[in-house]
């Protein structure tokens, strides 16, 4: 039903046509099995099993960036927060298990397996969220200045909350938050709607848009810069990573070569070189940006009067537009759709990829003040389109979450956005269109797969051809 293979065929190049690749265990076949062409292993694993265990590990790795997260800040003595860690922490584990040589050939237990990690994305980020929402308030909308700085300058990219508190908390302690002003960069905006870092008046606004325009932005930013969790631009990825690696910090797990590491949260090495660079100049834009809207504050301020709007027929559709933003065209189309987007439909998003419209302004459901561009968050926000929708249906007495008028369309890049999605299918989220390209670890059995259990498809290109009833609704 999608054409979930065109780019793949389009990109099979190579002589030898690989249908999976694994050397992890002696018995490995030279160059890996499967690096010449097979389609099992030496140990009897087929490409399909060996694809599933890929996208396994690659759901555990995002999986282990949100508990990073939420290991930072909950309280390890409240028992109910250490149970559900340590429920996740034996999840990746047992995955790891899983995934060893001679463990596991079975199909269906393999899809169980990648349920199991769902649903550890699930609690995952319901326990990130929380711990934010306890350590930081609860997010309140708000309007952030765009691509404007003055004085001097830390431009804090990555999604580590905590870190932004604790420096902001630093420049404080030292007296000097009139004299540096802080800023954040893709997917730290979201920073700007939890009270207990709004209340820092130098906690100024926002610079560029997603992760990857930091080598542009870094460059003619004249301040310090930090990047304190992944999606980070390595010298070898771009040269113009030397015109600020002497201005460029690095926080826990992140580094690249030439960089300087904040080690034992000590933050006085980057405000004092903060303090010896020159003012900002170059960024004196007008643009304004909104955020905030947590799915707590949605459901607070907004919730009765959805299901108003919804009973009144003047509010229509919902539509989910989020992910991760990459380098490219292609993504355009995220644009495109929710440009076309009706009036009476709303735009819930979350993650970087809503730097693809974020400047546009959608205004409000006619005829209600319900705005029609909800930001959630950070990409581990995304949980909270999930209990919009639950609570939605509650209200309205609808049993299955699949029957409100809710399109999606996902932006994926890494693995982050695989364990959201594995979290969304292990609720039994159907009809999600992913996009721009086919997952290339997906081979023609898991495809069938997800179509025939999730009616899950890859976007076309055309937003028309894919959401074209859903947009005319
Ligand atoms: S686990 Fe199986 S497929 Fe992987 S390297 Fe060993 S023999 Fe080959
Ligand atoms: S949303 Fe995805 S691509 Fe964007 S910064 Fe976060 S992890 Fe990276």
């Amino acid at each position: 039903m999608f054409g979930l293979f065109g780019k793949k065929e389009e990109n099979k190049t190579n002589a030898c046509d690989l249908k999976f690749l694994c050397w992890q265990c002696e018995m490995s076949a030279p160059g890996g099995c499967g690096s010449h062409g097979e389609s099992k292993g030496v140990c009897g694993k087929d490409s399909t099993k060996s694809r599933l265990q890929d996208l396994m590990t690659y759901g555990l790795r995002g999986l282990s960036a949100y508990r990073e997260h939420a290991r930072e800040l909950i309280d390890m003595n409240n028992p109910d927060e250490r149970a559900i860690l340590t429920e996740i922490d034996d999840v990746i584990a047992e995955t790891l298990y899983f995934t060893l040589t001679n463990v596991n050939f079975n199909f269906d237990e393999h899809i169980a397996q990648l349920m199991k990690v769902g649903n550890a994305g699930v609690k995952v980020m319901d326990l990130l969220s929380e711990a934010h929402t306890k350590a930081l308030g609860i997010p309140a909308p708000v309007e952030v200045t765009q691509n404007k700085a003055e004085g001097k300058g830390i431009l804090v990219s990555g999604h580590n909350l905590d870190m932004l508190e604790k420096l902001l908390k630093r420049i404080e302690e030292r007296g000097l938050s009139d004299k540096i002003n802080v800023y954040t960069h893709s997917e730290m905006l979201p920073a700007h709607g939890y009270p207990h870092l709004k209340k820092f008046k130098n906690l100024k606004g926002n610079i560029g848009k997603a992760w990857f325009d930091q080598t542009d932005i870094f460059s003619k930013w004249n301040g310090t810069c930090v990047v304190n969790t992944n999606c980070i631009v390595p010298p070898e990825k771009s040269p113009k990573v030397k015109n600020y690696i002497d201005r460029l910090y690095t926080y826990k797990i992140v580094g690249i070569e030439g960089a300087k590491k904040i080690e034992n949260d000590n933050f006085d090495p980057l405000i004092d070189q903060t303090l010896e660079l020159p003012d900002i100049t170059g960024f004196d834009s007008d643009e304004k940006l909104v955020t905030g809207h947590h799915y707590k504050t949605v459901l607070d301020a907004y919730g009765a009067k959805v299901l108003d709007a919804i009973k009144e027929g003047k509010l229509k559709r919902v539509w989910v537009i989020a992910g991760c933003d990459a380098p490219g065209k292609k993504r355009d189309y995220f644009r495109e759709l929710a440009l076309a987007v009706p009036k009476d439909h709303i735009i819930i998003t979350s993650s970087c990829g809503k730097f693809r419209f974020n400047d546009v302004d959608f205004g409000t459901v006619p005829g209600t003040d319900i705005p029609r561009y909800i930001d959630l968050g950070q990409c581990n926000d995304s949980n909270g389109a999930v209990h919009i929708a639950l609570a939605v249906a509650n209200a309205l007495g609808v049993e299955d979450v699949n029957d409100l008028p809710v399109s999606i369309a996902l932006l994926w890049m890494e693995q982050k956005a695989i364990i959201i999605l594995l979290a969304l299918l292990s609720l039994g989220i159907k009809d999600i269109l992913i996009g721009p390209n086919a997952p290339q670890f997906a081979d023609e059995a898991i495809v069938n797969f997800l179509v025939e259990n999730f009616n899950f498809g890859v976007i076309s290109g055309d937003i028309h051809k894919d959401f074209g009833k859903e947009l005319a609704s």
